[in-house]
């Protein structure tokens, strides 16, 4: 599931193409599930942020939380979770910030202007409360 959405993740590179797509399905490895909803949903990856529509397998007891988590996602938020990082972008910051000094702002001001051309406008909503 996680080369999955990481190569259709790199294969788009556009939010518009991604959100013309078909939604991303979670806890089937990536099998589309006959109990899911549509949602929509905010992926950050290292190649920028992307709003898609994702379904969530609702016959099996994980968790929305736990489904992006076994696919490499790291939930904002464990109850309905509307976003989610990647681990690559999470183990990239990481590495920025320990290396580098790389802040957390200056790592999103940096995935923002990644994802300028894509016409998003998250950046405040990904540092701000
Ligand atoms: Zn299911």
């Amino acid at each position: 599931m996680k080369h999955l959405i990481g190569s259709i993740l790199s294969e788009h590179t556009t939010m518009s193409s991604l959100g013309d797509e078909s939604p991303l399905f979670f806890g089937r490895d990536g099998y589309p599930c006959p109990d899911s909803s549509d949602v929509l949903f905010n992926i950050v990856d290292s190649n920028g942020i992307h709003s898609t529509r994702v379904h969530f397998c609702e016959c099996t007891p994980d968790a929305c939380s736990t489904q992006l988590l076994k696919a490499g996602f790291f939930p904002a938020t464990v109850a309905q979770p509307q976003m989610a990082f990647s681990f690559t972008l999470l183990m990239g910051f990481y590495k920025l910030n320990r290396e580098a000094k790389v802040s957390t702002y200056n790592f999103i001001e940096c995935l923002t202007h990644n994802s300028t051309g894509l016409h998003v406008k998250v950046s405040k909503s990904l540092y701000a409360p």
